[in-house]
Parts: structure tokens; sequence; C-alpha cells
């Protein structure tokens, strides 16, 4: 029998990104391939790029660089390396990087990564082999189900894409131009995939999107499926305990969202809804296509249908031509409506998108000073509503053993770590946590009740919501 090929993975990014790295070790397992942490040990090494980051190419040609050194040293030892980079700076590269570096064996876009086994034959015979089209028929079609190993190796918390691309064209962002056209899977699939790993002991699914309530999926009556029906559908699923969704669009709230909140247990009252500014004259040049009055609409109506939900967002500072009041803008709109956390970000360009060429800039030492006002006022938020759990009793599903002998962590419905003294026979259970303290961003509890717990434990029994802090608007 041939030993395994061993494939090393980096991936950068976004939680697609991670998901799209699982996928293509689904993919190159049907291969012989096994995965390393080691790259010196590795056959194949996958750089996952992501194009969000500021400098996002020069950062992949530099780590290219130091794979060169160990490509040749393998070499000297007389064995082959592959290296590949897929993901978006494949996309939006991909021939400057066969042009600039010489390490590399393929680039494959976030669209064909199901091809890599063909590539890699490509590569093979040709030296090298180049994929960024956007395929006409949808990679998830050719893409191997996981392999229950492999569910269960990842643990009891799981990714699934339900929709890609983006049609929004926010004048900052690259989605567009690198994942494409917004495409969601059909429903039937993705419930599929669901059961598969529910099947495998997966006990919470993040479904994930670059537009995620922008999901409009066939169902299985031929009509276009809405996120919150599809969430609804996946509730019904035995085993699974709690349902997320990320990333949001002010926009993309419906109804069908909004009212799956109101009704299920299992979707967790824990939003990320990104926003980017509180000015309406720097969301138009955004074009965000929404006001901020509109997304404090929105929040109002996740808050009214339910009480406990808690949101994260996120903010660029210093985008071009953000005066004093327009930044302003932004801090009045999160003290209004005060979040459990978020994400704030100088302004970068990106080439190739429209801001890119405005060039009202903000100065560095003015995009500096506003960040650090804005994650002063987003710090205090977020401090002031870990602080507010002690004392409360949570439900927590518990992911792992802690580094912290005999402690096991797991996350709240707000995604917070909480700490135990507990066996490791509770992983993968929904448990109610008395919370006593806090520790930078961590809870430490104790469980609230064996007796409370035995009931707990059935994956198909519905999961008791605790009560937890709202941040007043
Ligand atoms: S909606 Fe999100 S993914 Fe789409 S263009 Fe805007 S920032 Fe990018």
């Amino acid at each position: 029998m041939k030993p395994p090929r061993k494939l090393h993975i980096k991936s950068y990014g976004c939680q697609m990104n991670v998901y799209d790295a699982q996928r293509m070790v689904d993919t190159l397992a049907g291969e012989g391939f096994v995965e390393t942490a080691n790259v010196e040990d590795a056959d194949l090494v996958i750089l996952n790029t992501c194009h969000i980051r500021e400098k996002a190419s020069e950062k992949v040609y530099s780590e290219l660089g130091r794979l060169r050194v160990v490509k040749d040293e393998a070499a000297r030892r007389g064995r082959l390396m592959n290296v590949a980079v897929a993901g978006c700076v494949a996309q939006a590269e991909g021939q400057e990087i066969i042009r600039r570096a010489p390490a590399v064996d393929i680039v494959v876009g976030p669209q064909s990564y199901h091809h890599l086994p063909e590539l890699l034959a490509r590569a093979k015979s040709d030296g090298r082999a180049l994929e960024t089209e956007f395929p006409v028929r949808d990679k998830f079609e050719f893409l191997p189900p996981p392999r229950p190993e492999a569910i269960r190796a990842r643990g009891i918390s799981s990714f699934v894409t339900v929709q890609e691309g983006c049609d929004k064209f926010c004048t900052f962002c690259v989605v567009p131009y690198t994942r494409g056209a917004e495409v969601s899977r059909p429903a039937v699939k993705v419930v599929d995939d669901v059961q598969r790993l529910a099947d495998h002991g997966v006990r919470e699914i993040t479904l994930i999107g670059q537009n995620v309530n922008a999901y409009h999926g066939e169902g299985p009556d031929g009509t276009a499926w809405s996120l919150g029906t599809l969430l609804r559908r996946l509730a019904e699923i035995p085993g699974i305990a709690r349902l997320r969704y990320s990333t949001s669009h002010p926009r993309d709230v419906d109804t069908t969202l909004i009212e799956a909140h109101r009704d299920l247990a299992t979707l967790m009252p824990f939003v990320h809804l990104p926003v980017q500014s509180g000015s309406d004259r720097i969301l138009s040049a955004m074009n965000r296509k929404h006001t901020a009055d509109d997304y404090r609409r929105a929040i109002d109506r996740f808050r009214a249908a339910r009480q406990d939900i808690a949101f994260s967002s996120d903010f660029i500072v210093g985008f071009p031509g953000e005066s004093e009041e327009d930044f302003r803008a932004t801090l009045a709109l999160v003290t209004q409506i005060g979040y459990a956390g978020a994400y704030s970000f100088k302004y970068s360009p990106r080439p190739g998108t429209p801001a890119a060429d405005i060039r009202e800039i903000v100065s560095a030492a003015e995009m500096d000073e506003r960040l650090v006002r804005l994650q002063e006022l987003i710090d205090s938020q977020q401090s002031a509503f870990n602080k507010a759990m002690i004392g409360k009793t949570v439900d927590v599903l518990f992911e792992r053993a802690a580094r912290n002998p005999g402690q096991i962590v797991g996350r709240t419905a707000y995604l917070q770590p909480a700490h135990v003294l507990a066996s490791a026979d509770i992983i993968g259970q929904v448990l109610p946590v008395r919370i006593d303290s806090l520790e930078r961003y961590s809870l430490l509890g104790e469980l609230a009740s064996l007796a409370q717990s035995a009931t707990s434990q059935k994956p198909a029994s519905p999961i008791t919501v605790s009560s937890a802090p709202r941040m007043g608007a």
C-alpha cells in the first residue's frame, strides 16, 4: 500500500476560508492525502488566502518566499513538494502570482478548489496550473461529503456554507470581484449536510455566506426559501442544539428571519450585523444602500422579537471623506445600540475597488485617533456586557478540555468562552452554568445542577434559553 501523501494548509481570514480549507482536505483525502501540521513534511502546501486585510497580497508573497526555501530543501532531499495558492488573493492576482512566485505550482480560486486533484495532475504534466474562472456549475455538486472521522475530529461546532458571493458592491470591498455573484445552495443540500453533521455528533451549526441573509436557495417545493425558512427547517433536525448564521446585511433582514428569532430556541440570540458607519453621508459613499436609521430599525425589530438578543458589528474608521462629524455619528450609533462586541478597522484601499480612487484621504493620525476612541467605546460596552453575566445562570455548550487541568470550556449563547471544573463527559452537552467571575473575556462558573443537566443531555430535547443581559439602547 502506498504511504499517504501529506497536506499542509494554512488558512487566513474569514470563517468561509476555514470552511473552504476543510473542504479542500475532504477533496484531497480521496487522493490519499492526510493533513500534517508540519510544513517541512508536506507533499502539498496550500495557502488559502484572504484579500480583506491590508497589504494582503504582499503578505502572501513573503510567505511564498519562505515556502520556496522549504521547497528547495525538500528537493535537495529528493522529495517533491507542490505549492498551491487558493482563496481570494489567488482569484484576484492569479497571473501575477504565477509570474512573481516561481515556487507556486497551482493557483486556484475559491470557486474552483474542487478541481484540486485535476490541477495537481496538470501541474505534474505541464509544470504549473492556474484556475480562477467562475465555473458555470456549483462546486458543491462536485465536493465529496466530509468523512465521518473528519467530522468528529473537527469537534462539535461546524460551519456550513449556504450562500456565496455578493451583489451589493460596497465601494471598499473586493468580495464581489473575488467571490463572484450571489449564489445560494438548494435547501435540500444544506439540510442533507446538516443532517450528516448531526449524525456524527455535531451540535452547533453556523450557516455562513458573504451575505448570508440574502439566502434564497431553492426549497423542496420549488419556491425560493429565505434564510428564516431554512433555519426553521434545520431546527427540526434532532441533535442540533444551536444554530447561528454569519454575516448579515442590514438590507436583507426580512420578516422570516425576525420570526425565526422569535420562535426558535435553537437559534442563538446573537447577531453579527455590520453597519460600517453611523453617518448617512459615508454610508452612501460606501454604497451600503441603507441609512443609519434603517439599521436602527432592523435592530429594533430583532429586539422586539427576542428580548435577550445581542449584537456585534463591523466598523470602518477613516473612510475617504469621513469628517469628525461623520465619525461622531458613528460613536452616537454605537452608544445608542450598545454592542456585545464589534470589530473595527482603519480604512485601507483595496486595488480595483471604487473607493480606492477617492482622493479625500483621512490622515493616518486622524484615523489612529478615531480608531482608539471607537475601540474604547466598544470595549467598555463589551466589558459591561460580560460583567453583567456574573451571578446569572446561562446555558453553555461545552466544546473541549481547557488548557487549565480539570477545566472544560464551552460557549454561551453570545460566544463568550465559559470555563467550569468538570469531567470531559460534558463535551457536546448544553448545560446551565452559574457564572461566578470574569477573567478578561472568559467567564468562570460552575455547573448549576447535575440533576438539571441530566435532562439537558438528550440531544433532541429542547434547550432552555436562560435570560441574559441586554445592552440598552
Ligand atoms: S455587502 Fe459585504 S461582502 Fe458584499 S460588497 Fe458589501 S461589504 Fe462586501
